[in-house]
């Protein structure tokens, strides 16, 4: 079933793995081989489990909150109790708050900032504890072009993602002498249930902008968290999947 056996043993772990992104990026992976552990607000649902399962590896899927910390460590606790690794770890979950800045509500501000960028911080942190012990690991932290160029009404949404940013680069300089990679992917608009809300008209303005004239499908940022996971000579870098959309 699995494309290749030579990464069997390996494991992933992807915030906000229960469906769009998350959800192809688990597809990449199990495909691959790799066992799967999902964390999501929510839980994945049966039928996605088995599907992964399918591949013939062990799925893992926990339901939290990653602005946690203590969940994040409890996590931790898990996977190496029943895997003892931790190979790649995926930074996806996220979420939208939109709405125009002298608008947005101080609880607005903080719940994108909680969730996208501590979110990120807590996971990053509780994992490479285990992956330093290893001297081995990718990260791999799903940003946004928005956290590049900004955008109207996303004032919250491209700060946390331009922290992500940040982040990336400065666990890649505080990581990279324990053999761990941490590099960043910025998608551009994506075909997911985020951008289902988003009006038919700001959708074709969107389009005028990409070179490639079509919106991005979940499986080309899965290829590209794939590239950037299995590779061992890039690190503090944010590779773009836009289209070659600009603002
Ligand atoms: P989605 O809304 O379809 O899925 C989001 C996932 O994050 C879900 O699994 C959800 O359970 C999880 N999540 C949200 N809050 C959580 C929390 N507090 N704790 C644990 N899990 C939580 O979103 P998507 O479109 O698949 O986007 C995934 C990532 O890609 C996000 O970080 C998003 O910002 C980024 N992104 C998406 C697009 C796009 O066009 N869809 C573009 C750029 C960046």
């Amino acid at each position: 079933m699995t494309e290749q056996t030579e990464n069997q043993t390996k494991t992933v772990l992807i915030t906000g793995g229960s469906r769009g992104i998350g959800a192809a990026i688990a597809h990449k992976f199990a495909a691959n081989g790799y066992h799967i552990i999902i964390v999501s607000r929510s839980g994945s649902t049966p039928e996605h489990v088995d599907a992964l399962t399918a591949y013939g590896v062990e799925v893992r899927d926990f339901k939290g909150d990653v602005t946690d910390f203590s969940f994040a460590k409890e996590i931790m606790d898990t996977v190496k109790a029943d895997f003892n690794t931790l190979d790649v770890l995926v930074n996806n979950a996220g979420i939208t708050r939109d709405t125009l800045l002298m608008r947005m509500k101080e609880s607005d501000f903080d719940a994108v900032i909680d969730i996208n960028l501590k979110g990120t911080f807590n996971f990053i942190q509780a994992a490479s504890k285990l992956m330093m012990k290893q001297r081995a690991g990718a990260i791999i932290n799903i940003a946004s072009v928005v956290g590049e160029m900004g955008n109207v009404g996303q004032a919250n949404y491209a700060a946390s993602k331009a922290g992500m940013l940040g982040l990336t680069k400065s666990a890649a300089r505080e990581l990279g002498m324990r053999g761990i990679t941490v590099n960043a992917v910025a998608p551009g608009y994506i075909e997911t249930d985020m951008t289902d809300e988003m009006p038919e008209k700001a959708k074709a303005a969107m389009l005028e902008n990409i070179p490639l004239s079509k919106l991005g499908q979940p499986s080309d940022i899965a290829e590209a968290v794939y590239f950037l996971a299995t590779q061992s000579y890039i690190t503090g870098t944010t590779l773009d999947v836009n289209g070659g959309l600009y603002m």
